[in-house]
This record gives structure tokens, C-alpha cells and sequence, in this order.
């Protein structure tokens, strides 16, 4: 054990099993330990560094906005938030608008609170809240409600507002229920990330999209996890020709800072009122000055196609070792750099090739216990790829020598 593990042993809490490699300092797509160990960053602090570590654009803003101003309060116009905002509202929902949040589970909280005034406001008989099965949107306890992993949420209190939990990409089941039970909105993530890296059908996201405007409800998408270039455009569901209600942000938007939010289409852009809701941080100007970069490097200098065409090369090439090796990789499922590789490993197995390569020096997640979740950059290179594949396939084969034996 080294000297930083036993610290953290010893005065943080233990939520979250760590890897026990103390971080000096990362740099592109990579970190490095204290003991001057080299790792890829094939997971990027949980889909947060979509553009690698200390990226000369967002050097660049921290530098500019660091040297005007922190922190202001929301009584003050804040010129690099509505900037931010513009350019969200733009790109996604014209003539919405944006609520910004500290994190992602805050964008759930202002979700459900905007979902609740939208009910009270129109006095609409409607009530409660749509989710998916093994849905993830955050831990917050009104976030944590919508968030259906037993294991997140069964030791702690349950509000009191209606929810429904449907299985995934099961049309039919949905449809029922929103005819029933008259729920006010669905929320749903594009692609199922702490649940396992799910893929949703494009007919059920079309369906969703036909039975909201059939059934007037609410349809809001949880693009957390998948938004900001993740899954090869700006948000997923620009992948599809249909417009959510509602988009919940967080994660990629800040550069690596805490920014999240919520942006509303117009007929629900003015649903919130004076006082209905607020919080002292959210927007941070640091935050959303780096926001700023993030989208410039994205949108105006082409790395979201860059990104795009490096994903391809990864899913053709973790394909084709998936063929090469159907009896230890399953399948895999996701979009863009969202990969959930799933295998016929059992758990340890899963932690001994995750093990395996951090020794090699790549860093990949793994997530509802035996998937293999890679959130890469989207400045992942050929070389990167070709690496961690050789890795991949080294392992693999000594699997296979051993259990011949
Ligand atoms: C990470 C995540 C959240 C919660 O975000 P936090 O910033 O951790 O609160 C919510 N929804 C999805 C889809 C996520 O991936």
C-alpha cells in the first residue's frame, strides 16, 4: 500500500472502491502516477475529459477567465455563461432556454422540479415521472428516485412523487402505461451508461417522441453521459430526427470543471419563474468559460469529426477481435466513444482484466459489475487504439491458452 492509499483510508470515506494509483498529473490522454508510471486515460474521470487532459484551448480559458473574475452570484449578468447558453439553445432546442447546475445530478433535481411546476402551472391532471429499468440520474434523493439500481437507492428514503419503471426499448409496455396512468414526462438516457451501456432503438426513441405528443407529456432526455460529443454529436439524439422537451447536461460541458443544467424547449423555457429556483455557484464563470472552449474545439476547429472518425476505427477494430474471439467477447454495445464491452467473463474475471491492464498502463472502467466501459477522448489517437487493442488481444489469448490447460 502506498502512502497516499493509507491516507485515504484513513480520512476519506470510503464511497467508492479506488484504484490505488495516486495521480501527479495528466496531460492529453494520459495520466501520470507518482512514481512516474505513464497510463491512457480510456475512461476520461467518467466522461468528463472529452477533449484529454489540459487542452491547450482550455489552458487558454482558465488563464483568461481566471485573471477576470471567480465567481459573481447569479445577480449579475455573466457574459461567458450566456454565451454558453446561446450556443446550447442554438445547437439544440431554438427559442428554449438554459438552467445551470453545479453537477448532474442537480440537472435531475431542476428537471423534476421544472417537470412538477409545468404540472401545477397548466393544472394538469398528470402526475409522475416515466424511467427506464437500471437507469442512472444521479444520487441526490429526488435525483435518486428516478435512478432505478437497487443497489444505489434501496437503503435511503424514497420521495414521495410518483415514478414508473418500464423495461427498455419495450414500446408496447410504454405505451400502456402512459394511457393508463397518465404520467406527466418520460426521462431517459440515449444510451444506458451506469446501467450497463445500453443502446435505446431508434424506434423506441421515435416511439417515445410519438406517444408524448399523443399523450402531451413531457419528453426529457438524461444526455449527462452522452451529450457533448460523446457518442459522435453534440447530443445522441442529433443522431435521430426527432426533438426532446427537455435535455439534462453535465459532465463534458465544463472542460473538466463542475457544469450541468438543463435546457428547456420554448413552450417550457418560461415555466420557471422569479424564486422557483436557484443555487449560489451554478453558473461558475470558470465553468462555463471553459464550456466556451469546449464547444470551439468541438464545433468551430473539427474535433467532433475527428472524434467521430477515431470512434469508427476503435468499434472496427474491437469488432473484428469480438469475432475473432466470440468465446470471451460477447458483444459489444454503445455509440461513438460510449463502449460497453460485454464478455463471458464473471466478475473477478472482468476485475482481472481490468487489473491486467492497468499494469500495461490503460485505464478502463468497468460498470454493472462484468461490463467493460470505455469513455475515451475524443482526441484518441491510431497509435492509442492499436495499443490498447494488442492489449486486449494479449489477454485474451492467455485466457484461452490457460483454460485449455
Ligand atoms: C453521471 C450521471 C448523472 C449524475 O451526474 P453527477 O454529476 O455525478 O451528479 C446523471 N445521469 C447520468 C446519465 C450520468 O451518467
Amino acid at each position: 500500500m502506498n502512502e497516499w492509499h493509507e491516507l485515504d483510508n484513513r480520512y476519506m470515506m470510503s464511497t467508492v472502491k479506488r484504484i490505488p494509483i495516486a495521480i501527479e498529473r495528466a496531460e492529453g490522454n494520459y495520466l501520470y502516477d507518482t512514481e512516474g508510471k505513464k497510463y491512457l486515460d480510456l475512461f476520461t474521470g467518467l466522461a468528463v475529459n472529452i477533449l484529454g487532459h489540459l487542452h491547450p484551448r482550455i489552458v487558454q480559458a482558465i488563464e483568461e477567465q481566471g485573471h477576470r473574475f471567480l465567481h459573481i452570484s447569479n445577480l449579475f449578468l455573466n457574459p461567458p455563461a450566456i454565451q454558453l447558453a446561446k450556443r446550447l439553445v442554438e445547437h439544440t432546442l431554438p427559442g428554449g432556454k438554459v438552467f445551470y447546475t453545479n453537477s448532474g445530478a442537480e440537472a435531475t433535481e431542476a428537471a423534476i422540479k421544472l417537470i412538477s411546476k409545468w404540472i401545477s402551472k397548466t393544472k394538469s391532471h398528470k402526475n409522475g415521472i416515466v424511467v427506464l429499468k437500471n437507469s442512472f440520474h444521479g444520487r441526490t434523493l429526488g435525483a435518486l428516485r428516478l435512478t432505478r439500481q437497487p443497489s444505489v437507492y434501496q437503503d435511503f428514503p424514497q420521495l414521495s412523487f410518483p415514478i414508473y419503471e418500464v423495461e427498455v426499448n419495450e414500446i408496447e409496455e410504454l405505451e400502456e402505461l402512459c394511457i393508463k396512468e397518465q404520467p406527466a414526462a418520460i426521462l431517459v438516457e440515449p444510451v444506458l451508461g451506469a446501467g450497463g451501456v445500453i443502446t435505446l432503438s431508434s424506434e423506441y426513441l421515435m416511439a417515445i417522441r410519438r406517444i408524448c405528443n399523443e399523450q402531451q407529456m413531457i419528453f426529457a432526455l438524461d444526455e449527462i453521459q452522452t451529450g457533448i460529443g460523446r457518442t459522435g454529436k453534440l447530443f445522441a439524439y442529433q443522431h435521430f430526427s426527432f426533438q426532446p422537451d427537455l435535455i439534462l447536461f453535465a459532465k463534458g460541458i465544463g472542460g473538466g470543471l463542475p457544469l450541468g443544467g438543463i435546457i428547456a424547449a420554448s413552450h417550457l423555457a418560461n415555466v420557471f419563474q422569479y424564486g422557483d429556483h436557484g443555487t449560489t455557484f451554478a453558473p461558475s464563470p470558470l465553468s462555463a468559460a471553459l464550456g466556451n472552449a469546449v464547444l470551439d474545439v468541438l464545433l468551430e476547429e473539427g474535433q467532433l469529426e475527428r472524434g467521430r472518425q477515431a470512434a469508427e476505427e476503435l468499434w472496427d477494430q474491437l469488432t473484428a477481435l469480438q469475432k475473432k474471439y466470440p468465446q470471451i467477447l460477447h458483444y459489444i454495445d454503445g455509440k461513438g466513444m460510449m463502449l460497453g464491452i460485454r464478455t463471458h467473463l464473471n466478475s473477478d474475471e472482468v476485475q482481472q482484466l481490468q487489473q491486467y491492464l492497468l499494469q500495461e498502463g490503460i485505464l478502463v472502467n468497468v460498470t454493472a459489475k462484468t461490463v467493460i466501459r470505455l469513455l475515451p477522448p475524443l482526441t484518441l489517437s491510431a497509435a492509442e487504439i492499436d495499443f490498447f487493442i494488442n492489449k486486449l488481444e494479449h489477454y485474451i489469448s492467455y485466457r484461452l491458452s490457460v483454460k485449455e490447460d
